[in-house]
Parts: structure tokens; sequence; C-alpha cells
């Protein structure tokens, strides 16, 4: 007998009782009814987006149906960005009649708006980042504002 036969026993790994623990959570309650009805609600409500800026209703799905409403679209530009980096690596490698053949006009239109609103907006906080900007409020509030003297503490 040559066989080396000792079973090597199997070391308790503390990594496996804790994913057996894990495991072995009991399964979720069905919802109550509270849930269910709080669930349906976030559902609908991502279905269905009131836009508060227009005081207009728009669907998440589909393209917003007040087609000139500029908060309309960019709520609903700012649900889609897998859509807008289609659409805009479109518009770098196919060009403008391109993304207008795929998506029509109108959608060309709106979104080259959200682009540029999107740079703006993005320009806008890397020149507060600098603190250019911050420069320049800080003078324009100066300039213009009339606050009420605050007394200060401490003084004297
Ligand atoms: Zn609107």
């Amino acid at each position: 007998m040559c066989d080396d036969n000792t079973v090597v026993p199997v070391q308790d790994d503390p990594r496996t009782e804790e994913l057996e623990s894990r495991l072995n959570v009991e399964p979720q309650k069905p919802l109550s009814e509270a849930q269910f009805r709080k669930l349906r609600n976030l559902y609908f409500t991502v279905r269905h987006t009131l836009v508060k800026e227009c005081g207009h209703k728009i669907d998440m799905i589909n393209e917003p149906r007040h087609r000139n409403c500029e908060f309309c679209y960019w709520t609903w530009l700012s649900a889609h960005g897998e859509l807008v980096q289609v659409a805009d690596r479109a518009l770098q490698e196919q060009g403008k009649a391109f993304l207008i053949k795929m998506r029509g006009r109108h959608f060309y239109e709106m979104f080259v708006r959200y682009m540029s609103t999107l740079a703006r907006f993005k320009k806008e906080q890397d020149d507060k980042e600098t603190g250019i900007a911050g420069e320049e409020n800080r003078t324009i509030e100066s300039a213009g504002g009339s606050r009420n003297d605050v007394p200060r503490e401490g003084a004297g």
C-alpha cells in the first residue's frame, strides 16, 4: 500500500460560513399593500413626469408632446442619457443630416440646444472651480447689492 489515503479534513473556512449565512437569509416577505402602493406611485411618476417649470406632463418614454417647450425637452433628454450619448456620437461621426434622418429635424434642433446648454452649465461649473467666476460674481454682487448692514459681533 503506497497510496496515501489520509483524508484531509475540510477546514472551516470563515468566508464560506459568511457566504452561507448570506445565502440563507429568509426570503423576502411579499409586499404589503402600502409598499405596493408606494412602488406603484414610483413607477407611474417615473413614467409620467410633471415638469414643474412649465407645468406640462411628459411621457418619459416618448418624445415630449409639447414640441417647442424647452423645459419638457430638457427634462426628457436629461433622463435619456443613453440616447443623448448615441445622438452625440451620430452627430460627430455621421453628421447633422444623418441625425435628422434618424430622429427628425425637431429632435435635432432640441438636441443641439440641449447640448449647448449643457456645455454652458459645465463651463460655468469649471469656471467656478478654477475660481475665475468666483471673482466675477463677487464684483457683481458688491456693485449691485444693497444689503442691510449686519452688525458684526466681537468688534471693539
Ligand atoms: Zn413643457
